[in-house]
Order: C-alpha cells, then sequence, then structure tokens
C-alpha cells in the first residue's frame, strides 16, 4: 500500500477532521531524503495494553510506523535532556501532567498549531502554549469495604487525616506520581502548611508501611490490613474486567467514592502527549497525537482503559458512568509540575516512606 492509499484509508477511518491542518509535509523533502518508509518515535510512560493495540490501528490506517520506548517518565525526561538535538524521539507521553510541565520547562517540547487538537482537547487540560496535550483524564479516589466502612462517614482528603481512621488508610509509596501529584494539589488549594498537616495524618493513619500499586491497595481492603484506600479510578475498572477471577472478586467487594463533592472536587490528571523538541517527524507526531484525540481513539481509551476521555465529544464507558457524574478540581493541571518538588520534600519530611 502506498502512502497516498494509506492516508486516505486513513482520513476514511479516523475521520476528515484528525487530517485538517495536517495533511501538508513541508518536511517531506527532508524526510525522503533519509527514509525510506515514515515513522513516529515516542517515549511513553504509559504501561496498558490499550497504546498497544492503538499503535496498531495507528500503522494500519496511516502507513506510519509507530516506535515506541517505554519507561519511567523521569528516566525518559532524563533521557530526552541527554540526547538533546540527536534525539529520534518525536512524542513524549506521560500519565501526569506534571511530568509534561518539567519536560516543557526543561525545553524538551515545542509548541505544535493544531486546529484539530484546540478543538478537541478543552483548555483546562492542555498546556497553554500548546506543547501538551491531555488525552485522558483519571480520579484519586477512595475505594472502601463495603463491610467495614459506611459510605456516609467518608467526605474529604482532609477527613482521612482524621485519628478516627487511625489503622484504615492505604495508600501506595511516596514515590508514586500519583501522591505526589495529589499532595500538589493540596499544597496549590490549601497552603504548605496544611498540605504538610495533611500528609502527616495520612502517615498517623496508615494502616501498614506503604507498598505496591493501586491495585495492591485495594486488595489489602479486602484482606482486611485497612478499610479505605487511595486509588485512581481506572484501576477500579481494569479489576472488574480482569481475566484474573481474583482480582474482578476483590473489586466487587469495594465500594468507590468520589472526595470533596461538597468543596473543591476530586483531584484528577491527565495522561497525555507532547511534541519533543528536536522532533524530526514532527507531522507524523501531530498526526499521531490527533489520531489519539480522535473520537475513536477515546472511545478506546474509555471502553478498554476505563479512564475519562480527554474529548468531550465522548462519553465515559457504562461502568463509569454508573459511577455517577462527579465534581473535579479545576486547578491548571500545570501546577501539579510546579509544585512537585515542594510534594516530594513534604512527603520525606513526614516519613511518608
Ligand atoms: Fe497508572
Amino acid at each position: 500500500m502506498n502512502r497516498k492509499t494509506a492516508s486516505l484509508i486513513s482520513s476514511f477511518i479516523i475521520g476528515a477532521a484528525v487530517l485538517s491542518g495536517c495533511t501538508a509535509n513541508p518536511s517531506s523533502l527532508k524526510t525522503s531524503v533519509s527514509n525510506k518508509e515514515e515513522v513516529v518515535n515516542i517515549y511513553s510512560d504509559r504501561h496498558y495494553d490499550t497504546d498497544r493495540e492503538l499503535y496498531s490501528i495507528f500503522e494500519e490506517t496511516t502507513g506510519i510506523k509507530v516506535n515506541v520506548v517505554e519507561g519511567k517518565s523521569d528516566e525518559l525526561i532524563e533521557r530526552l535532556s541527554r540526547e538533546g538535538k540527536d534525539t529520534s524521539a518525536d512524542i513524549l507521553i506521560t500519565a501526569d501532567a506534571g511530568r509534561l510541565h518539567r519536560a516543557k520547562e526543561k525545553g524538551l517540547l515545542q509548541s505544535i498549531e493544531s486546529k484539530n487538537l484546540e478543538t478537541s482537547i478543552p483548555e483546562n487540560l492542555r498546556d497553554s502554549d500548546n506543547q501538551w496535550f491531555g488525552l485522558t483524564v483519571r480520579g484519586r479516589v477512595f475505594v472502601y469495604s463495603k463491610d467495614r466502612v459506611n459510605p456516609s462517614e467518608l467526605s474529604t482528603y482532609e477527613d482521612l487525616a482524621n485519628p478516627k481512621w487511625k489503622g484504615k488508610i492505604l495508600v501506595r509509596p511516596a514515590d508514586s506520581i500519583y501522591n505526589q501529584s495529589l499532595l500538589a494539589s493540596f499544597i496549590e488549594l490549601r497552603g504548605e502548611e496544611a498540605a504538610k498537616e495533611w500528609a502527616s495524618g495520612i502517615v498517623a493513619n496508615m494502616a501498614q508501611t506503604p507498598k505496591g500499586n493501586d491495585r495492591d491497595q485495594a486488595k489489602a481492603v479486602v484482606a482486611g490490613i485497612g478499610d479505605i484506600a487511595i486509588m485512581n479510578t481506572y484501576y477500579l475498572g481494569k479489576m472488574l474486567n480482569s481475566s484474573d477471577p481474583a482480582e474482578v472478586e476483590v473489586a466487587k467487594k469495594v465500594g468507590i467514592f468520589f472526595p470533596d463533592q461538597t468543596g473543591d472536587g476530586t483531584h484528577i490528571n491527565i495522561s497525555g502527549a507532547g511534541v519533543t523538541a528536536y522532533s524530526k517527524n514532527k507531522d507524523n507526531a501531530v498526526k499521531f497525537i490527533e489520531f489519539l484525540a480522535s473520537e475513536k481513539s477515546q472511545r478506546i481509551f474509555a471502553d478498554l482503559n476505563y479512564e475519562y476521555p480527554a474529548n468531550p465529544a465522548v462519553e465515559p464507558s457504562d461502568l463509569l458512568k454508573s459511577w455517577g457524574e462527579f465534581k473535579s478540581q479545576e486547578i491548571p493541571l500545570s501546577r501539579l509540575g510546579e509544585l512537585n518538588q515542594r510534594a516530594v520534600e513534604i512527603l520525606g519530611e513526614v516519613g511518608w516512606k
């Protein structure tokens, strides 16, 4: 299949909107000299099967080969820094707005012009200079033991620091970016002192020394180690639909609670992407991010990874809809990056392992 045919099929499948503004290829001269085939090179810290599936669909529909390096976001940012102009990466994908902001601050991303992305991704979910775009949204919520906790007792993140929950709280270790961003949101909303007091209260109420990932916290609730776990929404969705019956069993035994609904709202974060500053395949990179923001891809993120679509034209999965609508924090997500270092320091100061 030649590139033109692939492109036609692509426009048919993905939809005309995706290709508007990005079909022209001013760098074709440059790429045709060095490339036999069109490629897009991705550094990603997402670790989900949905993404691998989307890479395949993109390759099939556009003829553009997708090369992926998976790693932790800090390592990938460090690598981009080190490689500088020589990097082969065209796109950085992370599961945290704070890390995308950090990459921007280090000059590792570039602004891109895409009417398509400006239409499909709401302003609050993308960088003000269009250096990164949120593609999926996740809430950091409570899951609780249906046997031992009455949801009417649950309210805010602050409340989990109340001594009445002593020995009951489960949460993963301090090195989790998800916890760092949650605390960063706390600093933004309440100030450093209150954030430190809260983190210290959580440490005092922990059911065990933090260990494992988000799913392990839900498992520890069902094992009776604690009563309330802090975890990201999509992990509960994935557990409920897991091929491992034990995970399904655990997920069925816990309830989900969206904190702070009468206050600032539940803490959300995004997973998103930006084009690298020294991308050699910029048109393909933009095309790929537009593809991820398209309704078709957003449907896959929603239905198979249980994330909230960033594109408002796409509804959440039936499962997520069954959890009800919720109010989310409205702080600019770049603040999570700006406050990350202070959050990490506070976690250390209060002894959050
Ligand atoms: Fe995750």
